[in-house]
C-alpha cells in the first residue's frame, strides 16, 4: 500500500551521528508527518541496522565496504535495499521517492551528495556546513538554478532564518552569530598549549560529534559558520559579526537598516532547528524543554578573543579572498582536527597548520567542481605533512 502523501519523505545522510540520531527522534515523535526513505552511515553498522529495522527505509548506505555484507544479509529479508561506497550516497539521494535530503554527515564528504540532491531537485535541510564552506558559490548557484531551497539546521543560521521570516524583502544591515566561546573561553595561549583532547571534547552547552566539538573549542566552528552565513544569506564579510554569549540562549541576531534587531532564543537543543528545517514553513507542536527567564537572570556577552583563537580570523581572511581559499582552510582543518584527536599535534598547532596550508595552497578565483576536488586533495596532503 502507498504511504499517505502528506508525509514528507526524507533521506537522512549521517543517521548514526549526533544530528542524525536527533533527527530520528523528531521523526519518531511525528510519524504521521515524515517517512524515512534513506538512512546512511560511514561505518556504524550496528546502529544503522537498528535504525533501519525501526524506520523501514527504502534503502540504506554503509560507506565502509567491509561492513556491507553483514548489513545487506540482515536487511534484504526486510525488503530494504543496501548499498556501499561513497558514490552510493549521490545515487540514493536522487531516488524518486525522496523529497528532502537532510545532510547530517560530517565534513567534505557532504559536498558531492548535496550537489546530486540539488540536481535532482530535492529540498536540502543542511546541517553539513562544510559543504557551503568548501563550495558555497557553486552550491548556491546550483540551488538557485534548480529552485531548490537550502534550509539551515545549524542553530545560529536557523535563528537568522527565523528572524528573517516576513522580512526577506528588507535589507539586512548586519547579523550577529552568537558563540558559546567553548570550554577554553578566556584561556591564554600558554595554558592552551597544554590542553588534552579530553578537555577539548567537553563542550559546556552542546553535545555534538567529535569534529564539531573540537571546532567549537578552537573557534573554527564559528569561522565555518561565518562562511556558511555568507552563502545562506548572501552577505558580505563586513555584515557578519560574532559575539560570545556563554549561556547559548540567544541563538543569533539580525540587525535591519532601521537599527531594529531581532533575535531568536530558547534552550540549546538541536532538535528545534532540525525540526523547523523539516517542517518549514510550518511549526508543529513539540515538548522540547522551555526556557525559563528566572533560571538565567543574566545573559552575558563578550568579545571573541581572535588573537588567541586564530581560526576565526582565518575564516574571515578566506571569505575576503574568495575562490578556493575556504576550501583549503576546511581541508586543512579536517586533517588538523583529526590529528589533534589522535594526539599527533597540540591544540595551538591546529590553527598554525591551518594558516600555513591556507597560505601555501594553489589559488583559483572562479573554481569548478574539479578545482575544488583538487584543492581539497592538495590541502589535505600538505596538512598531513605538516602534522608529522
Ligand atoms: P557526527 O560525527 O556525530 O556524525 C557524523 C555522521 O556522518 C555519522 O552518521 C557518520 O557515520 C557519517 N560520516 C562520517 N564520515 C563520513 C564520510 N566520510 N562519508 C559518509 N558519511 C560519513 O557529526 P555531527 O555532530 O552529527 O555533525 C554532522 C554535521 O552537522 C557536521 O557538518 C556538523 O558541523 C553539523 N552540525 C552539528 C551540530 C551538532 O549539534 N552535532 C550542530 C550544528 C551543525
Ligand atoms: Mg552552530
Amino acid at each position: 500500500m502507498k504511504e499517505p502523501s502528506n508525509q514528507k519523505r526524507i533521506a537522512l545522510l549521517g543517521s548514526t551521528g549526533s544530528i542524525g540520531v536527533q533527527a530520528l527522534d523528531v521523526i519518531r515523535q511525528n510519524k504521521d508527518k515524515f517517512k524515512v526513505e534513506v538512512l546512511t552511515a560511514y561505518s556504524n553498522d550496528e546502529l544503522l541496522l537498528e535504525q533501519a529495522l525501526e524506520f523501514k527505509p527504502n534503502a540504506v548506505v554503509i560507506v565502509d565496504e567491509e561492513k556491507y555484507e553483514y548489513l545487506s544479509e540482515r536487511l534484504w529479508k526486510e525488503g530494504i535495499k543496501t548499498y556501499t561506497g561513497e558514490e552510493s550516497l549521490s545515487q540514493v539521494v536522487q531516488m524518486e521517492e525522496v523529497e528532502m535530503v537532510l545532510t547530517a554527515l560530517v565534513g567534505y564528504a557532504g559536498l558531492k551528495p548535496t550537489i546530486a540532491a540539488i540536481e535532482a531537485k530535492k529540498a536540502i535541510a543542511l546541517a553539513n556546513k562544510e559543504t557551503l564552506v568548501v563550495a558555497g558559490e557553486l552550491i548556491t548557484d546550483l540551488a538557485n538554478k534548480n529552485q531548490v531551497p537550502i534550509l539551515p539546521v545549524d542553530s545560529e543560521h536557523s535563528a537568522i532564518f527565523q528572524c528573517l521570516l516576513g522580512e526577506f524583502h528588507n535589507k539586512i544591515e548586519k547579523i550577529y552569530l552568537t558563540a558559546s566561546g567553548g570550554p577554553f573561553r578566556g584561556w591564554s595561549a600558554e595554558k592552551l598549549a597544554t590542553v588534552t583532547k579530553e578537555q577539548a571534547l567537553k563542550h559546556p552547552n552542546w553535545e555534538m560529534g567529535a569534529k564539531i566539538t573540537i571546532d567549537s573549542a578552537t573557534l573554527m566552528n564559528k569561522g565555518l559558520e561565518v562562511i556558511e552565513a555568507k552563502w545562506l544569506f548572501d552577505l558580505k564579510a563586513n555584515q557578519i559579526d560574532t559575539i560570545v554569549h556563554p549561556q547559548s540562549i540567544i541563538h543569533s541576531i539580525v540587525q535591519f537598516e532601521d537599527g531594529s534587531m531581532k533575535a531568536q532564543m530558547g534552550l540549546p537543543d538541536m532538535k528545534l532547528p532540525i525540526q523547523f528545517a523539516m517542517t518549514y514553513p510550518d511549526r508543529i507542536p513539540a515538548n522540547f524543554p522551555r526556557f525559563n527567564f528566572l533560571d538565567y537572570p543574566q545573559l552575558t556577552f563578550e568579545k571573541a578573543d581572535r588573537s588567541t583563537f586564530k581560526n576565526l580570523d582565518l575564516a574571515y581572511e578566506a571569505l575576503e579572498k574568495g575562490g578556493t581559499v575556504a576550501c583549503a582552510l576546511n581541508a586543512a582543518n579536517e586533517i588538523t582536527n583529526a590529528a589533534f584527536l589522535q594526539e599527533k599535534i597540540g591544540f595551538l598547532q591546529i590553527a598554525e597548520i591551518n594558516e600555513k596550508v591556507m597560505s601555501k595552497s594553489s589559488f583559483i578565483q572562479k573554481p569548478t567542481l574539479e578545482d575544488y576536488v583538487n584543492c581539497n586533495q592538495e590541502a589535505r596532503i600538505l596538512a598531513e605533512s605538516l602534522c608529522k
